[in-house]
């Protein structure tokens, strides 16, 4: 096919070319050989790669199924196939190959599935069934597993797919992972997968790196097919999916990678940012374009984003600037606790969508909402409902539809109705009571031939003894504990904040939890946690239920203004006018993770999320942080984040919550600036106020924790004020220190700082030991 002469080309109208600066339209023009975009947020760089598609497709250099386009997720992906259609001003018919690279290797795959031992209908097994499937393997090789979780092993074999590492390619230096048996549970694991002709989410990457290694007739056709390649978020790509780019433009090199250092924020799950400062090397002559000129934010936000940022070692470095006016500063505020905060969100939100904040015409899509932990999530999620404002939770399941909060929701819906079947179904054998499709099977007979609910079905099972053995003892106790629940629940249903505990524990629930070593493990608990707590605001357990069912009912009309809930990892590539970002407390931002880790490569990567949170926002940004959240099940005193230190003073306004501290807390950037917040202590002076000190005088002192709370389980929403001798101790003005004696409602404390003083044990809260 001939290309279009330079004549006919430079004939043909290109419009989607004047809106560029010269940086960016370099980067479009360049169509041959290797580009690498380097650059901070906000400069254009998606842009302009989506430009360069339009420009390969006007200028007849490529067909629709001739680009190789990578995105980050499905929706990014959509995005840029209607932006292309836009620049042209015509429809784009189908553009095959533009997604993610599970997309397009899924598609990739299917074609050539025999050369990895599966058929083209392949399934692709969910985490759930990849974590069956594990554990299976597991108890064959005589693990424990209760030692040796399936879902630790899960980690591990991503780790290693994610690495390009097939289980003939494992290093040595791999062989002691999971105890020495991971190696072989891997070959075995990947042979099963054969064997049921399915593979997941890691193989798709793998298997076709497999192949074009081991194939070079294949690998050559899909050289010369995809004449262009373009890849967007090129800093957090892993290691497999770097080989499989690298295989797939060796021929041609016309590769196109736009990334930024600054926002690579997925090493944890083995993205490797040092890709970028490879391209260089494995693309010699490389064209480097470097965009220093940011078209989404006012310089205020993009002062506080470049200001955190500079906090990191060993970056590549780049100069920001923008034409925008400064704008409003980025605001800053402290809260009472998670809830004050969700509050305070909620009516901010209203005001702008009145027009009595910010500026006019401000519709709920403007707004986001950035967490760092999905936890964060519930109590905006139930603000929200209460006020009756719109909104939408990205990437990730809504709070109430997760897995265990769905598990501890089916346990409440049988306290409350035992004719509840699919509550029933969804925890008999939740945690594992030995109850297996067999003796389910069973139950749902006897429940039919009775015509009564699974429940009652069950209860006849274990009075006329037919499912025998460890099955029928569990499902003996799950009957007794329905019954129990139910009885206590109703001689007194304002208990049921008490009860759900119960009911989680005596069931097994949060055992099982407790019991499982995996990353998300502590993740569930806390939600569990969060369940527990949200039950605080309804005066029984039905009343509760109701509010759920309504919020699951509550997304359906997409077309309607809402507020976006979601993570700042999801967030990434994505802009709003207005950006919320609570929960900025150490421990929860940076994560207790990063800050426990030596070294500071969780911290930096934590600080490249505050730089991607920021840098979202176009024209308000709003950070928050609280005094008091519940960290594993205890109410902690929590301090400001490092990095609201890190905030440049001159760009930042600090805000008084109105009728919360009196004009307490607060003041102006200019004290803010003055005294920098630097060590834990003094940042702890911030809360150390006037209006603070009555709102802890106030009562809500949290109580000492009961040993299940000190487990972890139980949510202590008493005031009563009791310490006990070696309790850890936080003082708004003498900061951390061990209580030593009491006498009445005086404390003898050794403070860490201040030492020994005697004060009124309602100036002192419980802190972590
Ligand atoms: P991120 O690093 O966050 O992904 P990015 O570098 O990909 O950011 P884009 O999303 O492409 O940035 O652009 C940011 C905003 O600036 C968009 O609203 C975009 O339309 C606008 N923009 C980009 N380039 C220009 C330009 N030359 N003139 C005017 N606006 C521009
Ligand atoms: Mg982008």
């Amino acid at each position: 096919r001939p290309r279009l002469s330079e004549q006919a080309m430079a004939a043909r109208p290109m419009p989607y070319l004047d809106g560029l600066n010269p940086a960016q339209r370099e980067a479009v023009e360049a169509l041959d050989g290797p580009v690498l975009m380097l650059a901070g947020a906000g400069t254009g760089k998606t842009k302009a790669l989506t430009t360069r598609i339009a420009h390969l497709l006007n200028t007849g250099q490529a067909r629709t199924n001739e680009i190789l386009a990578v995105t980050f997720t499905n929706k990014a992906a959509r995005e840029m196939k209607e932006r292309v259609a836009g620049l042209l001003g015509q429809t784009v018919e189908g553009m095959p190959w533009m997604g993610t690279f599970h997309s397009i290797c899924v598609k990739l795959l299917r074609r050539h599935a025999e050369l990895v031992g599966l058929k083209t209908n392949f399934t692709i097994l969910d985490t759930d069934d990849q974590i069956r499937l594990l554990k299976q393997l597991i108890a064959a090789a005589n693990i424990d597993e209760k030692r040796w979780p399936a879902r630790l092993l899960s980690g591990v074999i991503d780790n290693w797919k994610n690495r390009a590492w097939t289980p003939e390619t494992l290093p040595s230096s791999e062989a002691n992972a999971f105890n020495g048996r991971g190696p072989e549970l891997y070959a075995q694991y990947q042979e099963r997968l054969k064997t049921l002709n399915a593979c997941d989410f890691g193989d798709l990457l793998l298997h076709m790196v497999t192949i074009f290694q081991k194939h070079d007739d294949i690998l050559t056709k899909y050289q010369t097919w995809f004449k262009y390649i373009l890849v967007d978020e090129y800093q957090d790509t892993n290691v497999a999916q770097y080989l499989w780019l690298r295989l797939l433009a060796a021929g041609h090199r016309n590769i196109c990678c736009v990334g930024d250092d600054d926002q690579s924020i997925y090493g944890w799950r083995g993205a490797e940012v040092g890709n970028i400062l490879r391209f260089e090397k494995d693309f010699p002559g490389a064209k480097v374009v470097r965009l220093e000129q940011n078209y989404r934010s006012t310089a205020h936000i993009l002062a506080a984003a470049s200001g955190v940022i500079a906090g990191n070692e060993g970056r590549l470095g780049k100069e920001l600037w923008t034409e925008a006016d400064g704008g409003e500063k980025v605001r800053l505020i402290g809260h009472w606790d998670g809830d004050e905060e969700a509050r305070w969100v909620g009516e901010e939100i209203e005001a702008m969508q009145s027009g009595t904040r910010g500026r006019a015409g401000m519709s709920l899509d403007d707004m986001a909402i950035l967490v760092r932990a999905s936890h964060q999530m519930r109590a905006f999620e139930d603000r929200f409902l209460t006020i009756g404002l719109p909104y939408r939770v990205i990437g990730g399941p809504r709070f109430y539809e997760r897995m265990e909060i769905r598990d501890a929701m089916a346990y409440f819906r049988l306290t409350v109705s035992q004719n509840d079947d699919l509550a029933f179904e969804r925890i008999v054998n939740t945690p594992r009571r030995g109850l297996g499709d067999k003796a389910v099977q069973t139950i749902q007979t006897l429940a039919r031939q009775n015509g009564v609910s699974l429940v009652e079905g069950a209860r006849i099972a274990v009075e006329s003894g037919a499912i025998k053995g460890k099955g029928g003892k569990g499902l003996a106790e799950l009957v007794a504990g329905l019954d129990r629940w139910f009885t206590q629940l109703r001689a007194e249903d304002d208990t049921h904040v008490e009860m759900a505990e119960v009911i989680l524990e005596e069931s097994g629930y949060t055992e099982m939890w407790l019991n499982d070593k995996t990353p998300e493990a502590p993740g569930r608990l806390e939600n569990l946690k969060e369940l527990v707590k949200a039950l605080e605001s309804f005066e029984n357990l039905q009343g509760f239920l109701e509010h759920v069912s309504l919020i699951m009912d509550n997304d359906t009309d997409d077309a309607e203004e809402k507020v976006t809930i979601m993570t700042l990892h999801a967030a990434k590539g994505l802009e709003y006018p207005a950006v919320f970002l609570p929960g900025w407390e150490d421990g929860l931002f940076p994560s207790q993770r990063s800050m426990d880790e030596s070294g500071l490569k969780g911290l930096e990567e934590e600080r490249r999320l505050a730089y991607v949170g920021i840098t979202r926002a176009e024209e308000i940004c709003t950070i928050s942080f609280a005094a008091n959240r519940r960290v594993y099940g205890q109410w902690q005193s929590q301090l400001p984040s490092r990095f609201v230190d890190e905030l440049p003073a001159d760009h930042v306004e600090v805000l008084t919550a109105p009728g919360l501290y009196g004009g307490g807390y607060g003041g102006t950037a200019g004290d803010f600036g003055a005294s920098p917040l630097e060590d834990k202590a003094s940042r702890a002076d911030a809360y150390n106020s006037p209006g603070w000190k009555r709102m802890q005088a106030q009562g809500n002192l949290r109580a000492k924790p009961s040993p299940n709370e000190a487990r972890g389980l139980v949510i202590d929403a008493t005031a009563v004020s009791s310490f006990t001798q070696g309790d850890r101790v936080f003082h708004t003005k003498f900061g951390y220190g061990t209580v030593m004696g009491i006498e009445g409602d005086k404390l003898d404390i050794e403070f860490d700082k201040a030492g020994a003083k005697k004060v009124v044990s309602k100036f002192i809260v419980p802190a972590a030991q």
